[in-house]
């Protein structure tokens, strides 16, 4: 398989980018969040399991996710190009994938965003909860006001992106990230990405490095 990470904070625009990498080019888009969350609405015990852990906005335990996560991509065929978003998010979880061989990670992509702007982009998100289509109430309105643009379904607010939980999501993320950059950097896999530009400028850097 050819795996990409995506790394970065929550809201730095990882999800918009695989989603539309895999719809436009062929990438298998695979979100651990949306995994969790798919789990939890059809009430399977891994999602009984991670809802009190994402609802306070803290990581889910490696031991579960990497098992979340093995399920995910055994099916996959060998010449697969996957993207991971949100995963890993801890060094024992990029450890896991390179423990085999079939899923060793060839690249990670770090989106960096100011916090500021993550917090704005979290708490004005809007999300469907049938497609899974993102918007924001300023930056990405949908045509109808709180009506998803694809499927009409009425939008919601992720619980987790209420403003104590993205303050919890992000001091979460600062105590990991600086580990999985060093390890990628360590093995020379690293390219970050100013992630506070327009969508498809940050599309077009992206695929100069996977066409890479
Ligand atoms: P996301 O949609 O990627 O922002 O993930 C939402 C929540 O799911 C996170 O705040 C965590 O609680 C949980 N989660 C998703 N992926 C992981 C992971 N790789 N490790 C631990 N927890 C995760």
């Amino acid at each position: 398989m050819n795996i990409t990470v995506f790394l970065g904070a929550p809201g730095s625009g990882k999800g918009t980018q695989a989603k539309q990498l895999s719809e436009s080019f062929g990438f298998t888009h695979l979100s651990t969040g949306d995994m969790l969350r798919a789990a939890i609405k059809q009430k399977l015990p891994v999602g009984l399991k991670a809802k009190s852990y994402m609802d306070q906005g803290n990581l889910v335990p490696d031991s579960v996710m990497i098992e979340v996560l093995e399920e995910a991509l055994a099916p996959l065929k060998d010449t697969a190009k996957v993207i991971l978003d949100g995963f890993p998010r801890t060094v024992p979880q990029a450890e896991a994938l390179d423990k085999n061989q079939k899923t060793r990670v060839n690249r990670a992509i770090n989106f960096q965003v100011p916090e500021k702007i993550l917090i704005s982009r979290l708490t004005g998100r809007r999300t469907c909860p049938n497609c899974g289509e993102s918007y924001h109430l300023v930056f990405i309105p949908p045509i109808k006001a709180d009506t998803c643009d694809k499927c009409a379904t009425k939008l919601i607010q992720r619980t987790d992106d209420s403003e104590d939980v993205v303050q919890r999501r992000l001091d979460v993320f600062k105590t990991q990230n600086q580990g999985l950059l060093d390890y990628f950097s360590g093995q020379n896999k690293l390219m970050t990405l100013d992630a506070d530009k327009p969508v498809t400028n940050i599309q077009s850097e992206i695929l100069r490095v996977l066409e890479r």
